[in-house]
């Protein structure tokens, strides 16, 4: 079974750029829903119940047809959650350093650039989705870019590792920003955790 993970901030913690019950109804009532939805379509399906989240996103091919919808649907929606509350901290106006900063700047020139790009995909993105960082594995030295998903795809299902994601679902954002889905995307990058992208990061090429 799976369970909704805690945040290891408060819902007000994101303010003034999240405000708090957008956090609480996006945690409690839509990611809460998918894990239910997620263990519904699993019932006495032991051998996906038992798996680490990433790895049954990963396996997506390997579900039955049957199912195989839901699990894309609820089961990406879990996975793509899960590594969102971690992306964003209510310490805010931190900044890459280290590897992930030298990566960043080898592929994207600066991170002016970086973030300018990524902003374009997540505004682009038509309808409901995410927008990522990504280690590509199969590019020569696990490259990072920048992609979207339609809505609750997970890199994971295309072999890519995200390391920074960003819900640009209309319930993300809906009740401070109304329809300014760019002015959500600007100052969310106040609140990203760049340590933990740092630790997905290490993680991934190493
Ligand atoms: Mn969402």
């Amino acid at each position: 079974m799976f369970e909704l993970p805690r945040l290891s901030y408060e819902y007000d913690a994101l303010e003034p750029y999240i405000d708090e019950q957008t956090m609480r109804l996006h945690h409690t009532k839509h990611h809460a829903i998918y894990i239910q939805k997620l263990n519904e379509a699993l019932l006495g399906k032991e051998e996906f119940l038992s798996m680490d989240i990433d790895e049954l996103v990963s396996s997506i091919d390997k579900v039955p047809s049957e199912i195989a919808a839901k699990v894309r649907n609820h089961g990406g929606g879990h996975a793509n959650h899960s590594l969102f509350w971690t992306v964003m901290t209510g310490k805010k106006g931190s900044m890459p350093t280290g590897k992930t900063e030298k990566a960043i700047t080898d592929v994207f020139s600066d991170f002016t650039n970086f973030k300018n790009q990524f902003k374009a995909v997540a505004a682009n993105i038509f309808g409901s989705g995410w927008a990522w960082l990504i280690v590509n594995p199969s590019a020569w030295g696990g490259k990072l870019e920048i992609i979207s998903t339609p809505n609750q795809d997970s890199p994971l299902m295309e072999g890519k590792t995200p390391v920074l994601g960003l819900d640009v679902w209309e319930h993300a954002y809906y009740l401070k920003y109304q329809n300014r889905r760019l002015e959500y995307i600007e100052a969310w990058w106040n609140i990203v955790n760049w340590s933990e992208v740092e630790r997905r990061f290490e993680e991934t090429i190493t």
